[in-house]
């Protein structure tokens, strides 16, 4: 059996592995001169940058992510962090993550208590939003702030764009697999290491080799055409999303293109620092709940210092974009980052903005539409096919799994 690959992305390399390793003949194609897509890393003035992650694998060293790696024999050491997170709180003190609920009443302290437990057994089943699913239960100003500040960390959206459902399955995986960590060499350690695999197995993978075609046969994926050659197989996997994938063919399903039609990206900014000092002094994620713009930020060379040259450190804060005025919002995120370190010896290197078809997410998350296309034979992975209550890369794992699950390729 052979499977062609569409794009070099984590999901696309991590979907080779697991073929390649179920005994498939796998050959992946790139339209870049590099593989990685957005978790590839960017050598800059001796820091590791990258492509768009934050260097962080959301559930560390115990989620889907570094299960699957495990798996298919990828070569890559997790640092978990710790502390897991950290909250700056409106005084500018800080406090652990896992005590945000004392500084609720007690009354909304046993309420919350309840709620939570009630609602991640009965997930509600509407439309609601994670903002307007809080304030139904505690309109409280701290809850709210955290709120935003988490789902624009993690996620890119406000608590007001995240369905209450999406956010309850990300919290039942919080409590399963805790917070997240770094991989040793930053996100191009990842990809990297997946590509060997793929390599290894004897698959091939061409860069600067764009798809511009599938081709379809009585209803099934039988190949690709690129360069004006043809390139047959027996399954498809697409990495770039429902969308472009369905524009690769002459998708005649009605149902379905509504459907991938509704799914937004979501946007981002990260400004990455060099800092002569720590500026938050851990490797866990720092939450900002009352910047005005920064989500929260990381300080990844406490976990892995060879992301620095020696002495410095890689600091990168987070930001969704929540206008159209992208400068104004990156000269927000700029005087966030001076107010809340007034008095450290920091430089900015690089600012990052990511939207429309280099996202932050290309479904934003919530509005995830499945792997399954009407094609048979053809299927989708990456972040424009995540898995429920998976963030991020670990959204990108679970939807991998999803389909090695419907290929009947094991764990
Ligand atoms: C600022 C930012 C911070 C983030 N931080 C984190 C983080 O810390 N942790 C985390 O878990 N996630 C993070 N993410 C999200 C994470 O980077 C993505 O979820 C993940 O990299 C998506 O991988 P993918 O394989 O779905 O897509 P991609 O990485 O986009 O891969 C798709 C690939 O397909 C290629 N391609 C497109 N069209 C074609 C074609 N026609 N033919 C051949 N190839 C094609 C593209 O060039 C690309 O390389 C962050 C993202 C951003 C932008």
């Amino acid at each position: 059996m052979k499977a062609v690959i569409i794009g070099a992305g984590l999901g696309g390399l991590l979907a080779g592995a697991k073929l390649s390793k179920a005994g498939y003949e796998v050959e992946v194609f790139e339209r870049l001169p590099f593989i990685g897509g957005r978790f590839a890393n960017l050598d800059y003035k001796g820091f590791k940058l990258s492509t768009g992650a934050l260097h962080m694998i959301p559930h560390g060293s115990r989620g889907t992510l570094a299960q699957m790696l495990r798996e298919v024999g990828a070569q890559v050491n997790i640092i978990d962090s710790n502390p897991m997170a950290i909250i700056r709180k409106d005084n500018g003190e800080n406090i652990e993550f896992h005590d945000f609920r004392n500084e609720l009443s007690l009354t909304k302290r046993v309420k919350l208590g309840t709620i939570l437990a009630y609602s991640l057994k009965f997930k509600p089943q509407s439309d609601i939003s994670f903002r307007d699913w809080v304030l139904k239960y505690f309109d409280d100003d701290f809850l709210l702030k955290l709120a935003d500040s988490f789902c624009g960390w993690a996620l890119s959206l406000k608590a007001e764009d995240v369905p209450a459902r999406e956010m309850l399955e990300i919290i039942e995986n919080m409590y399963l697999y805790k917070g997240s960590g770094v991989p040793l060499g930053g996100c191009g350690a990842v990809t990297g290491a997946l590509a060997d695999v793929i390599r290894a197995g004897g698959g091939k993978i061409h860069t600067g080799s764009c798809v511009d075609k599938i081709i379809i046969d009585c209803g099934r994926a039988k190949g690709v055409r690129l360069n004006g050659k043809t390139v047959d197989c027996d399954l498809v996997i697409s990495d770039i999303g429902h969308q472009e994938t369905s524009m690769m063919y002459n998708c005649m399903d009605k149902g379905y293109l509504k459907k991938i039609n509704t799914v937004k990206p979501s946007k981002g900014v990260k400004i990455c620092l060099c800092a002569h000092e720590p500026l938050i002094g851990h490797s866990g994620v720092y939450f900002t709940p009352f910047a005005e713009r920064i989500n929260g930020i990381n300080e990844v060379t406490h976990a892995d210092p060879s992301l620095a040259p020696p002495g410095k450190h890689l600091v990168m804060s987070h930001q969704a974009v929540l206008s159209d005025n992208l400068e104004e919002e990156i000269k927000l995120g700029l005087s966030d980052l001076k107010s809340l370190f007034p008095d450290k010896k920091y430089e900015v290197l690089m600012i990052q903005s990511y939207s429309g078809k280099w996202p932050v997410n290309r479904a934003s998350s919530g509005s995830d539409t499945g792997n399954t296309t009407p094609v048979g034979d053809l299927y989708v992975v990456g972040d424009g096919a995540k898995g429920k209550g998976g963030i991020e890369v670990e959204g990108v794992a679970l939807g991998v799994r999803n389909v090695m699950k419907e290929l009947g390729v094991s764990g």
